[in-house]
């Protein structure tokens, strides 16, 4: 791979950003893969493509915790402390030292010398014949390393002393161990760590108030089209309402993102100039929607050509075939100003959601400064027979149910063409078939992916 001129990685450092990512032409990226056909381009490739480009934010914040939610931790955090601090109590019961059960009799038999409470130590000290009473979570006295939960123990009528069976319990039962939670000097938590409820009580358990958080990453999107009307504008004849800026919104926004809507662009070179270069200049991502496809490549091609270095592909995928990748700059031409990585997606409702599912997510949390999982996929026999054509990957809408015995089975919901929203409202997740399945026969087992967490 060549890299670029000295220029391209100075403006690229300038706007905080990993110059090496941005010294490679997408031509020469598509280059790279010359073993794929930017006609038919297989998914997983086209992953692997965009992957490459995913240089994280830098820039970092300091948060209270309860606004560290869903923020992407920038660093590991450390674990100042043991939790717990100290060994304690996980019943309650009576605490005493082992030797106890190792005397040979069947039957212990132990005089309560103290109380020890959360919060309440016993200061005192405890013979091996002796044993204090504990609470869930009350410090071990010290000499004491074992419980007898309460349960288990006969009072003496004097109410001073306790008996139980030797093998009710065993040496080192029912104590938690100072650091068992969380040892002090252990990463509690790893930088790129996306921040969950638990993440903030475990480190709020550890006396961690604040923490450095990566900033968001900014998407500015817009849709292109003729034919669109916002909500709010009369519908004329053969106009539509702009549904994709709602749902990139919507999808933006799950993943805790920055998004900028900038509208609906005429299909019209002047006013989509303005529109990328005023979004190269705001943001870190820019997302398009509508315009890739072949009737339109043309005009589109040009344009993104010469605001930006812009790769068309027509990905071996379903929906969500056309689609552009690449960069666009806020300048007039690629090089100057401020650089943001660009999506061209597909126009067709559903295939916007497949292709920013399936093409776009990943590379926003990698540039969020997040590790990102795979998408969890389970297998489900299909309740229909499916058709579907070797050679491109297809996510079809499906409504999938689990039976008595636990087994997953999956409907594919009404219509299956990309313009059909509805289809994926009723749906609960996408049915994956693989580049090189083909028919899928009723009562075949097919890929999942659940919605659930996702959408
Ligand atoms: P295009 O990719 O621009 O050829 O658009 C493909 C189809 O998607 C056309 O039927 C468009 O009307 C429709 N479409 C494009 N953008 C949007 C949008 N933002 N909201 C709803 N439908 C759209
Ligand atoms: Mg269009």
């Amino acid at each position: 791979m060549k890299s670029r001129s000295g220029r391209t990685a100075t403006a690229a450092s300038a706007a905080g950003r990993d110059a090496q990512l941005f010294m490679t032409t997408p031509n020469e990226f598509s280059r790279c893969v010359a073993q794929y056909d930017p006609h038919a381009l297989p998914v997983p490739a086209a992953q692997a493509i965009v992957r490459q480009w995913a240089a994280p934010v830098t820039a970092i914040e300091r948060l209270a915790l309860r606004d560290a939610l869903d923020r992407v931790l920038a660093a590991d955090i450390v674990s100042p402390i043991d939790v717990p601090s100290h060994d304690n109590s996980a019943m309650d019961g009576y605490a005493f030292n082992r030797a106890a059960l190792a005397t040979g009799a069947a039957t212990v038999e132990l005089a309560i010398v103290g109380k020890a409470l959360a919060g309440h130590p016993f200061a005192g000290r405890v013979e091996a014949s002796q044993c204090v009473r504990v609470m869930t979570g009350a410090c071990m006295p010290a000499d004491c390393d074992t419980v007898v939960p309460q349960e288990l123990v006969e009072r003496g009528t004097d109410s001073v002393s306790i008996r139980f069976a030797a093998n009710a319990v065993t040496a080192g039962a029912n104590r938690r161990l100072a650091g068992e939670d969380l040892a002090r000097g252990h990463a509690a938590l790893r930088s790129g760590r996306i921040m969950r409820a638990s993440d903030l009580g475990l480190l709020a358990s550890l006396g961690i108030g604040e923490v450095n958080v990566r900033r968001r990453l900014r998407v500015a999107f817009f849709s292109t089209g003729d034919e669109l009307r916002s909500l709010g504008e009369p519908l004329d004849p053969g106009c539509v309402y702009d549904s994709n800026r709602y749902t990139l919104f919507a999808m933006l926004r799950r993943l805790n993102i920055d998004a900028l809507d900038l509208g609906v662009v005429r299909d019209e070179p002047a006013a989509m100039e303005g529109a990328l270069r005023s979004a190269a200049a705001n943001a870190d991502v820019v997302l398009t929607s509508g315009g890739v496809s072949v009737g339109e490549a043309d005009f589109t091609r040009q344009l993104l050509q010469t605001f930006g270095d812009v790769a068309f592909w027509n990905l071996a995928m379903r929906p969500g075939r056309p689609l552009a990748f690449g960069r666009v700059w806020s300048g007039e031409r690629p090089g100057v100003g401020r650089p943001a990585l660009f999506f061209g997606l597909p126009g067709n409702p559903v295939a916007v959601m497949v292709a920013f599912y399936q093409i776009v997510r990943e590379v926003l949390l990698l540039m969020s400064g997040a590790t990102p999982q795979p998408l969890p996929v389970i297998h489900a026999m299909s309740r229909r027979a499916i058709r579907k054509r070797a050679g491109r990957t297809e996510f079809q809408r499906g409504l999938a149910e689990q039976d008595v015995h636990g087994q997953w089975h999956v409907t594919p919901t009404g219509s299956q063409s990309s313009g059909v929203l509805s289809s994926m409202s009723e749906a609960n997740c996408f049915i994956v078939l693989g580049h090189d399945e083909g028919e899928i026969a009723e009562g075949e087992r097919v890929a999942i992916m659940l919605f659930d967490g996702l959408i």
